[in-house]
């Protein structure tokens, strides 16, 4: 039932560098877990979320018959391909052959993607489950044989291009990361075709339908531009920094947490000069220069209005 007592923020998730694929991929796949996410970060369907009939609710005025909502199983489907693909990513980011040997192997010259273990598990989970309530072990496992053999080679197939060396670990990887976002980035982001007032001119634009049509075109974003995942010193956000700006040494993902990093150096330089250290030796402590600390801990003047 909906909450009598909700409030509204507007929230523009493209406003802070926040790397909310990467958020996404880490929330754990749990009712409570979820929440937390789409009550911070909003619906991943947005406007089109299902109507789901929950009958007369007694005692509301007007009685309630449906609420918009969005089933567990699209959430949990959407996390376990973004943990897939953000973990592979990083695999290949970093040059992981061990970790990427367990995710792909090589059979008689083709790539055969196997999966990440946890990928794995969530994939594998639904059809055994189905074969287990079969009750017939012998048939079961030649169903399950061919069913995983069929994924199997669905998934392997786009993997093995002409390109790809025998033995090769990375690019198959990168190819199965484009995989995954296209599969999920195809429909949620129309090119919209709008006019552009100031420039006078037609300009062609990647919109995404809906929260989760965001991620996938963030994350695609992240690919494209290679930028480098970094977590915020304040929020634990990850935030992407493109590579070659300007700012590659930023340490937090938003102004916000800038001032709020900034503030609690200062009052840490204040504590620290209660207990009796020196300038130079606070400087030492938070990193910082002599010439800053010191302004931190002379009083401010009154601001005059
Ligand atoms: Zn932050």
């Amino acid at each position: 039932m909906e909450r009598q007592d909700r409030i509204f923020d507007d929230y523009i998730p493209a406003d802070e560098p926040i790397a909310l694929y990467r958020e996404l991929s880490e929330v754990e796949p749990s009712q409570n877990a979820i929440l937390g996410f789409a009550n911070r970060y909003g619906r991943l369907q947005g406007d089109s979320a299902q109507r789901i009939d929950v009958g007369e609710v007694p005692g509301a005025i007007p009685p309630v018959g449906y609420v918009y909502g969005e089933p567990l199983e699209d959430w949990v489907r959407v996390i376990e391909h973004m943990h897939e693909a953000v973990a592979l990513w990083d695999m290949v980011r970093d040059g992981d052959h061990d970790a990427l040997a367990e995710a792909i192997e090589w059979r008689e010259g083709r790539v055969v993607y196997l999966g990440t273990a946890r990928y794995r598990r969530w994939r594998d989970a639904g059809p055994l489950a189905i074969l287990a309530a079969m009750g017939d072990p012998p048939e079961e496992q030649r169903i399950w044989k061919e069913a995983a053999e069929s994924v199997m080679r669905f998934e392997s197939d786009p993997l093995n291009q002409p390109y790809i060396r025998t033995g090769e670990f990375i690019r198959p990887a990168i190819l199965r990361v484009l995989a995954v976002i296209n599969s999920f980035l195809y429909d949620r982001n129309g090119p919209v075709l709008f006019w552009d007032q100031r420039a006078n001119k037609v300009k062609r634009q990647d919109i995404p339908s809906n929260l989760e049509g965001f991620v996938w075109l963030q994350f695609a974003q992240a690919l494209q531009h290679r930028t480098e995942p970094r977590r915020c010193q304040v929020c634990n956000r990850w935030f992407d920094v493109s590579s070659g700006s300007s700012r590659t040494d930023r340490l937090t993902c938003s102004n916000t947490c800038r001032t709020q990093a900034y503030r609690k150096r200062q009052g840490d330089a204040v504590r620290l000069k209660a207990e009796g250290k020196t300038a130079s030796q606070i400087a030492k402590e938070l990193g910082s220069d002599v010439k800053t600390v010191k302004g931190w801990l002379t009083p401010r003047k009154q601001k005059e209005n």
